[in-house]
């Protein structure tokens, strides 16, 4: 008898026991679930033994007097999140006036569940350095006498297949820049740092000995604790029921204890956060779905080391750790069970639990028992379902909604939420007290989102995908299968009919690359499948070929791209306002001529980039900006804090409004002239400026006269109902000149070559216009947001440079790409790292953009010049090989059969001060 139930009811099993059970009767009939006496683990939070226990008091009972009437901040969740905020925000000297609201009891949410990994490597650096800041606290507050169970034991990954030590050699380089010691180690060595794992199928391991576990509670309540000490007021059994604004800035949190004047509201709220957001209007959208998130933990095994490693096997999509003398083991099924579908969100203890699903739970009990063979002997305790908010891009949310100022975010934690809050309450304090944080988090940020990822049904069919991400070997440009072909511009289906194969940006559906007429397979309805774009290899991609005769018609012909899901806003006022505005938010002179388009930064205190666009002068007091796809609620937020209090400006998003296309090649001005009776020349339409003409049969197009990629051609903005007349009109014409639809991956190597920043890869908030070879942008002689740090940076020289680089000795055929993120080293000696790299198919040759520093021997930065740039020789590192690179400061002149004058004036990156637009000067 594998199990057996004893006198309590509780089965007493075995896992192999339990493994066998369900082989058993799944073998009968896989319809067959285990029988709950069998499988009938008690229901279980990993309860704390009392030892465990911390000296947090709850600072008030809950009655309506202990609740103050006014607080500077007040903090909606007692969880880990509210915790960490609370406590930085206390050591910023904002305690006394900082208070947390606790529905239930402080601790007893999702941070009550927590398995306690703390693991440092994550997808990017801010990422890191918050989690290195988590740890680094945790440490600190252990060494101090405030309990964090913080352990050093160190994190084992293991890999089964080539690929996963591809990512682990991809890993090993970053750590350099990362500050992340740790080895690649065979496995062998893995077995000698835990013998209890089988190593038979494994091809190697990374160590991590810096990595280590805490007790979630514990950390939460010391955080709390001191929190307290400083003067933060925590009262439990509190809930915060409303969250009324004035003038879209937060007034008064409303609880069933009453109410409270705030300033600041700061909704941690973790799988409640989305319902936090419905409370207050207008909705403030926080994208987070709680998904069952499960672990079991086994009776005492004897000997157990204590120190034994958490092993990650993500190929197997486990985990496990030892606590307590115990294995507590868990993992990231590939398809996943959200929570709470039928939409209640519950709010006390009772109600959140979750039923154990074995099931559901099957396919890791699998995989632990191969990995770990000694745990079938060990006897469950028990095994813990707990509810878990995710991001619909599973990634954290946090930072300053967008709908009303003063509200902050510190949810959808995912998995990893201990591991980052340290981190994470600490920027959220800094962007309280100090209005900006030490490091650029613009990936995190609130707005990012849509109101379509806030969409329920979306969100539930995104989580079924999202956990399992968190151990998928990710391969460049993953994509998601769900929440697909939502939105859409009217041209869609004729770019899947003509074999697009589909990525998605803001929730659009972009085309990648066009699979040639011989690959088209269509249905029997005679519709081409959806296909979603799948790379699949660090090395040459499959999509090479196709790409690269996309990227030769947009040089050589006519390539057409839908740019639809760029931003677009509509910008006027009655007066000049809109035009005094902008100067203030633009670092560019955009008091030009009616007709031109200026590409400016919208910079911030810093300097940095809050935005960067093109915007036409449409007429007097009319502009149209064009800004990056994923910018479209966070630009819009910028630009709306700082219009005019008096409504005298107004503000649009068009950009559902109008189909984009893009024309590149040298045959573009002919092919478009035949569409349209509006003078194309040069003299009458000059590069980089604005008509708005007729189009085929269509009127209405707004038409600017540049790329994005540094090609010649023009961007249509046609209104919705034009798009597919306009599209067909394009592609009929176009026949003779050989047009051909191209995708997003053929505009990136256009771009990479040409040396073009984009915002969200190469640029962000912490980049200057300086640092990236734009000074020739900034007009310093006006009054724009960030200019005196910018008078400051030019005076004393920048301390990091946009770089482009070009491998040598590197075979595109047979070596591994780079695909951003690489380290580049100067002399030998770690400088920084690349951010957008591609195939550059006229060097044939990979390049890669990034920036660079200059560290004296005692690591302090210094300035960075081009003397300095171009006498390094630079090496960058894919996976553990360094190949050789060539540098350029400049955007390069690429060799082509059409010479023109116009290509000159896309140069992105220029060695003098040059104002544009160079046609109009010129005339
Ligand atoms: C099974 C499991 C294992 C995990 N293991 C790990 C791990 O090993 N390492 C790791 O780093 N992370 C782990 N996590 C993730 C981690 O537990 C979470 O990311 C983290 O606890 C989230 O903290 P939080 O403060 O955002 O949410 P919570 O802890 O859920 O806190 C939110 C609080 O808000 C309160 N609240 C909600 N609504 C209101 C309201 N209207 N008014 C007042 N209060 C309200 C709730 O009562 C709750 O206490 C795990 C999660 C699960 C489920």
């Amino acid at each position: 008898m594998p199990c057996s139930i004893n006198s309590r009811g509780t089965a007493f099993c075995k896992l192999n026991g339990l493994l066998q059970c369900h082989n058993i009767y799944h073998s009968v009939s896989p319809s067959i679930k285990i029988p709950k006496e069998i499988a009938g683990i008690k229901l279980c939070c990993r309860g704390l033994s009392s030892s465990q226990k911390v000296s947090y008091k709850s600072s008030k009972k809950d009655t309506s007097e202990c609740l103050p009437k006014q607080a500077k901040v007040t903090i909606c969740g007692g969880g880990i999140m509210g915790a960490a905020v609370a406590y930085h925000l206390a050591k910023l000297g904002w305690g006394p006036h900082t208070l947390v609201l606790e529905q239930g009891s402080v601790g007893g949410g999702t941070t009550w569940h927590a398995a306690g990994l703390l693991g440092i490597f994550k997808p990017t650096l801010a990422q890191v350095k918050l989690c290195q800041s988590s740890v680094a606290l945790y440490k600190e507050l252990e060494e101090q006498g405030y309990p964090t169970g913080w352990k050093e034991c160190g994190s084992l990954c293991v890999a089964r297949t080539s690929d996963r030590m591809t990512v682990y050699r991809r890993m090993k380089a970053q750590s350099v820049s990362w500050n992340i010691p740790c080895e690649l180690i065979t496995p062998e060595r893995a077995k000698e740092i835990c013998p209890l794992i089988n190593v038979d199928d494994l091809k190697g391991a990374l160590w991590i000995p810096g990595d280590g576990v805490g007790d979630p509670y514990k950390i939460c309540t010391s955080l709390l604790q001191i929190a307290q000490e400083k003067g933060v007021q925590v009262i439990e059994n509190c809930s915060v029921t409303g969250i009324r604004s004035e003038h879209r800035k937060v007034k008064v949190i409303e609880t069933n204890l009453g109410a409270v004047e705030s300033e600041f509201f700061v909704n941690c709220g973790g799988f409640w956060a989305r319902h936090i957001g419905q409370l207050s209007k207008p909705t403030v959208k926080v994208p987070v779905h709680p998904v069952e998130h499960y672990y079991l933990q086994t009776k005492p095994v004897p000997n157990l080391d204590s120190m034994t490693p958490v092993v990650r096997d993500q190929d197997g999509y486990i985990y496990f750790r030892e606590l307590n003398g115990c294995f507590l083991a868990g993992g990231f099924e590939p398809v996943a069970k959200p929570a709470f579908e039928d939409g209640y969100i519950p709010t006390t203890p009772g109600e959140r639990r979750l039923s154990e699903d074995w099931d559901h739970f099957f396919i890791l009990l699998q995989e632990m028992l191969h990995r770990v063979p000694s745990l079938g002997d060990a006897v469950l305790d028990s095994l813990t379902n707990g509810p878990e908010a995710f991001s619909p891009d599973c990634k954290w949310i946090v930072g300053q909604a967008p709908e009303i100022r003063n509200y902050f975010v510190a949810a959808g934690m995912k998995t990893v939420g201990i591991s980052a809050a340290g981190g994470v309450g600490e920027a959220t304090a800094e962007w309280i007290v100090n209005k900006r944080t030490k490091y650029d988090m613009y990936e995190l940020e609130v707005s990012r989102f849509l109101g379509l990822h806030n969409n329920i049904k979306f969100l539930r069919d995104r989580m079924r995908e999202v956990p399992g991400l968190h151990y998928k070997l990710q391969y460049p440009f993953n994509e998601f299968k769900t929440g697909r072909n939502l939105r859409m511009s009217p041209i869609y289906p004729k770019l899947r009919e003509a074999g697009a194969v589909f990525g998605q940006v803001m929730g659009y559906e972009r085309p990648t690359w066009f699979k040639p007429p011989s690959a088209l397979e269509f249905m029997p309805n005679g519709v081409q499948p959806f296909e979603v774009a799948e790379t699949n290899t660090f090395a040459k991609p499959p999509w090479f070929n196709e790409v690269a005769e996309e990227y030769a018609a947009c040089r050589e012909t006519v390539g057409l791209s839908d740019y639809s899901s760029f931003t677009k806003l509509d910008l006027w006022s009655k007066g000049r306002e809109v035009v005094d505005v902008l100067q203030y938010l633009c670092s560019n002179d955009v008091d030009v001529a009616v007709g031109s388009i200026i590409h400016t930064g919208m910079q911030n205190d810093q300097g940095g980039y809050e935005n960067d666009c093109s915007l036409a002068r449409i007429s007097e007091n009319h502009y149209m900006m064009i800004a990056p796809t994923i910018q479209q609620t966070r630009c819009k937020a910028w630009i709306q804090h700082h219009l005019p209090a008096d409504g005298s400006v107004s503000l649009s998003d068009v950009t559902s409004m109008f189909t984009a296309i893009c024309i590149m090649g040298p045959f573009t001005r002919v092919l478009l002239q035949e569409l349209t009776d509006t003078d194309l020349s040069p003299k009458s339409f000059p590069f980089f400026t604005y008509k708005e003409m007729d189009i085929g049969l269509a009127n209405g197009i707004r038409v600017m006269n540049l790329t994005h990629t540094g090609e010649l051609g023009y961007v249509l903005y046609i209104p919705n109902e034009f798009a597919l007349h306009v599209y067909n009109c394009l592609i009929h014409a176009g026949k003779k000149y050989e047009i051909r639809r191209a995708g997003y991956y053929a505009t990136r190597a256009l771009r990479v070559e040409k040396f073009y920043a984009f915002w969200g890869q190469d640029l962000d908030t912490s980049t200057t216009p300086l640092e990236c070879g734009r000074t020739w942008r900034v007009k310093f002689e006006k009054k724009f947001i960030g200019r005196d740090a910018l008078l400051k940076q030019r005076d004393e020289g920048v301390k990091r440079m946009y770089i482009q680089l070009l491998l040598q000795d590197h075979d595109p055929e047979t070596d591994y790409w780079s695909w951003g993120g690489e380290p580049i080293y100067r002399n030998g000696r770690y400088v920084g790292a690349t951010t957008t790299t591609g195939y550059g198919y006229t060097f044939k040759q990979l390049v890669c953009l990034g920036f660079v520093r200059n560290f004296d021997d005692q690591g302090v930065r210094q300035r960075v010049t081009n003397d300095y740039i171009l006498s390094g020789s630079y090496e960058v590192d894919i996976g553990g090989i360094r190949y050789p690179a060539k540098v350029n400061l400049h955007s390069p002149i690429l060799p082509t059969k059409y010479p023109d004058q116009e290509r000159e004036s896309y140069f992105a990156t220029r060695d003098k001060m040059v104002t544009e637009p160079i046609l109009r000067q010129q005339q």
